[in-house]
């Protein structure tokens, strides 16, 4: 998904508004005072409790309606980065139902376990027309997308399902919103460290260095949606072992011309497909149920 701008001043505007000539002690208090803010605003602020799976998260936004809002602030970027809606109804038509049945499956074992699901009016399937970039991503609140070219290379049912449930994981387990207040935290002690170092150089690695930090969260969003793609293909009837061939589809995708999109924001195919298999022998200690489709 698209970077959203944080309020937050870059490290460049903070070091810039310090007075020229200011020693380096003044540098440091200043530095401490930002890092400290950022620390307990980010450690400080009450977590909030996840309604679909109950866990208490660290939160940009608490309310679902802003989460909700901002995805569809972003919706007419996105799909025009991606040569727009899918001429093709009948295949729109297909992304929709299998999201649909995911999204019911999930309906029921939340009310089985007393819980709901705050976007299930919001959600949206949306396959779009761009036939060369392999993607699927998730937008807060529940906007979801496949190009044309990730949706033409998938072979069975299953495997389409598996792409949106991955992708429902990502609004469900509110990873937008997770990594927003943990990019306000590492920015802000980004911010600090090039304080404290004096000189843009340092202000940019400290920069690079938060990022680094960032994208490893990223990493491990990835495999709790690939967990959510296994749980809900199996709920909604598919046989979850179609993650593994979604799997190799995308990792033959890779094999033409250079990594596909979709890889330098998720893990490794191989990496992920031992995780997922990992995965089904927990889920499923006793084996998968019969009459799954594939
Ligand atoms: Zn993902």
């Amino acid at each position: 998904m698209s970077r959203i701008r944080l309020p937050f001043p870059s490290p460049r505007q903070q070091a810039s508004s310090g007075r020229p000539g200011s020693g380096f002690k003044a540098r440091l208090i200043i530095a401490i005072v930002i890092a400290l803010f950022a620390v307990l605003s980010y450690y400080g602020r009450p977590g909030d409790e996840n309604q679909v799976t109950g866990e208490v998260e660290r939160v940009a936004m608490t309310e679902e309606a802003d989460e909700v809002q901002m995805g569809l602030q972003a919706v007419p970027e996105m799909a025009q980065m991606h040569g727009g809606r899918h001429p093709d109804a009948r295949a729109a038509a297909h992304v929709r139902q299998v999201g649909e049945k995911l999204l019911a499956a999930l309906d029921g074992y939340l009310v089985k376990h007393g819980r709901h699901n705050p976007y299930r009016e919001n959600f949206n399937f949306t396959l779009l027309a761009d036939p060369k970039t392999v993607n699927a991503f998730a937008l807060p609140g529940g906007q979801i997308f496949i190009t044309g070219a990730l949706y033409r290379e998938l072979e069975t049912e299953g495997q389409l399902a598996g792409v949106l449930g991955h992708e429902i994981g990502h609004v469900i387990e509110r990873h937008s919103n997770q990594r927003m207040a943990k990019e306000q935290l590492f920015q802000g002690l980004a911010a600090a460290g090039g304080i404290a170092g004096g000189d843009q150089q340092s202000a940019q690695m400290a920069q690079a260095v938060a990022q680094m930090v960032s994208m490893k969260y990223g990493r491990e969003d990835e495999l709790e949606s690939d967990k959510w793609g296994v749980r809900l293909t199996e709920m909604a009837g598919y046989d979850p072992r179609a993650m593994i061939g979604l799997m190799e589809v995308l990792d033959r995708a890779s094999g033409g011309a250079g990594p596909p999109e979709f890889m330098s924001t998720h893990p490794k195919p191989a990496n992920r497909e031992e995780y997922i298999k990992h995965v089904i022998a927990d889920e499923f200690p006793n084996g998968l149920r019969p009459g799954l489709e594939p």
